[in-house]
């Protein structure tokens, strides 16, 4: 991980801004996200966190995840922003998918950009090192980060809740 400065630092305020333009669109009821690949200054794909198919019959942002077994692998409700970003490259630019950087915000109800966070999706960061994205870029609320597609992987799968 790196924090970003200079160019790289404005030019990752523009693309996080336009992520948070498509959070604004998300409709979950847990979190609202945004998210978009990025290969040589150009947008390849884009997406919001809503549910499957944005089917409100589908909806499940409310249900109890403590009630679901151990074997279910995806304990949350809608379909992921970076899932849907992921997918929207696929289709329409899948040549350029490789190589990527993969921008992520989020917002609260008030349409308000909030940070990022730190990594935790393991379905994301698994699905990214897989379709080969290079890199991830963050807003945490002190700088903006850069990580590698293989370091953001680790580092989901070693989160821990912070401390209170
Ligand atoms: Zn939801
Ligand atoms: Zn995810």
């Amino acid at each position: 991980m790196y924090q970003l400065e200079g160019e790289e630092y404005l030019e990752a305020v523009s693309y996080l801004s336009l992520a948070v333009k498509y959070a604004q669109r998300s409709t979950c009821l847990r979190g609202r996200c945004g998210s978009i690949l990025i290969l040589n200054d150009t947008l390849i794909g884009a997406g919001f966190n809503s549910p499957p198919g944005n089917d409100e019959s589908q909806r499940r942002c409310m249900n109890d995840k403590s009630k679901l077994h151990a074997r279910v692998t995806d304990k949350t409700c809608c379909v992921h922003a970076e899932q849907r970003a992921l997918i929207d490259a696929l289709r329409s630019n899948p040549e350029k998918v490789q190589g990527s950087t993969i921008y992520f915000m989020r917002v609260n109800q008030e349409d308000l950009p909030l940070s990022s966070g730190r990594p935790y999706c393991t379905i994301c960061s698994k699905l990214a090192l897989d379709l080969r994205v290079k890199e991830w870029v963050l807003w945490h609320e002190e700088k903006i980060a850069k990580y590698g597609a293989r370091e953001y992987h680790a580092l989901s799968l070693s989160y821990t809740e912070p401390c209170a």
